[in-house]
């Protein structure tokens, strides 16, 4: 270790820890991947300035910094190596500020997303930004992830819940992006710069979030069985065109149903399954037309307006993640194309399935056209032949006007495409910002953009 890092260790005392159990952690993210060795130390700042401090030291060492939040990421985009730090923002959790008159909040970095909700609730607000990961996961990792959920479609992407952010720079400098307005054009949008950047532009260390009245009023959920994954993703597409607006739709394949009901220990219903939400005072009407489209394109769709009832439709999708998991090593994958094109990504999958003979239990946010397939296999590295079969997954997702990643980001598992969805011109372009923001290249090295 060198000499001035042991000083800055020793200045930054119990914010500091190089306990192997902690760095241990930090080799790794949800996504089932770990990085070779161990980081330096792991860096837990509770101010803005013990940041200021850590990134500067840093760029005077040329020592690479790995910003993390919860680890919970599904890209290998916090997974941190040898000779690397790691800044960790979970010790930088306040709320500092609820303003019900202006509809926003500013909170640090490191607070849960579901722990932020549960302040607000009293207030009668909430922050729409739901990933199945919201009691696990921070704020900041939500925004430099642009973290989406169900609810998406209806209530949008944690972009549309950003208004401002405090961000150290990789050589310690703060800047103060966007504003407090519902509007402002002022200069460059820096601001959105920073929402899914990974990482790799600075650290945020503080966030001004757009919030929302509660909903109130009726909730209707529908569950619908549908013979195959085809004859559900048209129906979503349906719903979708007919100008239905549900909070939530999600769709089950096949084989995803067929492991969740292990998992479950329930009788497997066989076929595929979407399962709708409708909520505020259009409820009632909108589910009404659903379950009418449903019907009429050979589906059997139930509907409930109990809230606890409709939770426990939702308990089925939610399983997914620990079915998935308890099959084997999975690869969960993010693709997202035009909501009318998911039955011929759905047809795709089923292609590369026969080609490569393996089944890909695949979950969507149907109402984004945001699709989760997942590889399973054993051991702890990917084998060739099933990034080939994810090779043409991304293909076939870019050839119908779709992208890499809807919601996960790109981290180090989708650097060798990124090139192919931006090109030559804005690849090289986009490198051109990172080395503006961070000329020496020190903040999460290797993520994104590959290290060449
Ligand atoms: C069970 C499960 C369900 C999930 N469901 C969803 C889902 O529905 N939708 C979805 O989008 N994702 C989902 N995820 C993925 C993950 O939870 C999200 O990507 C989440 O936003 C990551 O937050 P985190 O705090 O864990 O960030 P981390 O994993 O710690 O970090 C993620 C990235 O953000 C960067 N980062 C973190 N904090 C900061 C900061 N303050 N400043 C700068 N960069 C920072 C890291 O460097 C890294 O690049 C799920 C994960 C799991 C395990």
């Amino acid at each position: 270790m060198p000499a001035e890092l042991d000083a800055v260790l020793a200045d930054l005392g119990d914010l500091v820890t190089t306990e192997p159990q902690s760095l241990d952690a930090a080799r790794e993210d949800r996504s089932g991947h770990r990085s070779a060795s161990a980081p330096l130390a792991v860096l837990m700042p509770e101010t803005v300035e013990d940041v200021q401090r850590v990134l500067r030291f840093a760029s005077r060492t040329g020592t690479p910094v790995v910003p993390r939040g919860a680890g919970t990421g599904l890209a290998g985009a916090s997974i941190a190596s040898g000779g690397e730090l790691v800044l960790s923002t979970l010790r930088m959790d306040r709320v500092l500020e609820i303003s019900k008159d202006d509809e926003l909040a500013v909170v640090q970095p490191g607070i849960l997303n579901g722990e932020l909700n549960r302040r607000l609730e009293p207030h009668g607000l909430w922050f729409a930004p739901d990933p199945a990961s919201r009691a696990i996961s921070t704020v900041g990792g939500n925004i430099a992830t642009n973290a989406g959920g169900l609810l998406c479609a209806k209530y949008g992407v944690t972009r549309d819940a950003v208004l401002g952010l405090k961000v150290v720079l990789a050589d310690g400098r703060l800047l103060e992006l966007g504003h407090r307005t519902v509007k402002g054009v002022t200069g460059y949008d820096v601001t959105s710069l920073f929402i899914g950047a990974e990482g790799t532009l600075g650290v945020i260390v503080e966030a001004t979030v757009r919030l929302r009245p509660l909903v109130t009023g009726p909730i209707a959920t529908i569950s619908a069985g549908f013979a195959s994954v085809e004859d559900a993703a048209r129906a979503s597409a349906v719903i979708t065109s007919s100008g239905l607006h549900p909070a939530i739709m999600e769709l089950i394949g096949e084989s995803a149903m067929a492991g969740i009901a292990q998992y479950l220990q329930i009788p497997a219903p066989g076929g595929s399954r979407l399962i709708l939400q409708f909520d505020g005072p259009g409820a009632d009407t909108e589910s009404d037309q659903a379950l009418a489209i449903i019907a009429s394109l050979g589906g059997t769709g139930e509907r409930t307006t109990d809230r606890d009832e409709g939770e426990a439709l939702f308990a089925i999708r939610r399983a997914m993640h620990p079915s998935m998991a308890a099959l084997g090593t999975t690869l969960i994958e993010d693709v997202c194309v035009p909501r009318s094109r998911l039955p011929a990504m759905f047809a795709a999958i089923g292609a590369i399935e026969q080609k490569y003979g393996i089944t890909i239990p695949t979950v969507a946010h149907a109402g984004d056209g945001n699709l989760h397939p997942n590889f399973i296999f054993t051991g702890d590295v990917v084998p060739e032949e099933i990034w080939a079969a994810a090779d043409e997954l991304f293909v076939a997702a870019l050839r119908l006007g779709g992208t890499l990643t809807g919601e996960h980001g790109i981290g180090t598992l989708k650097r060798r495409w990124l090139r192919d969805e931006l090109g030559d011109d804005q690849y090289e372009l986009q490198r051109g910002i990172k080395q503006l923001f961070d000329p020496l290249g020190i903040l999460n090295p290797g993520k994104v953009f590959d290290p060449a």
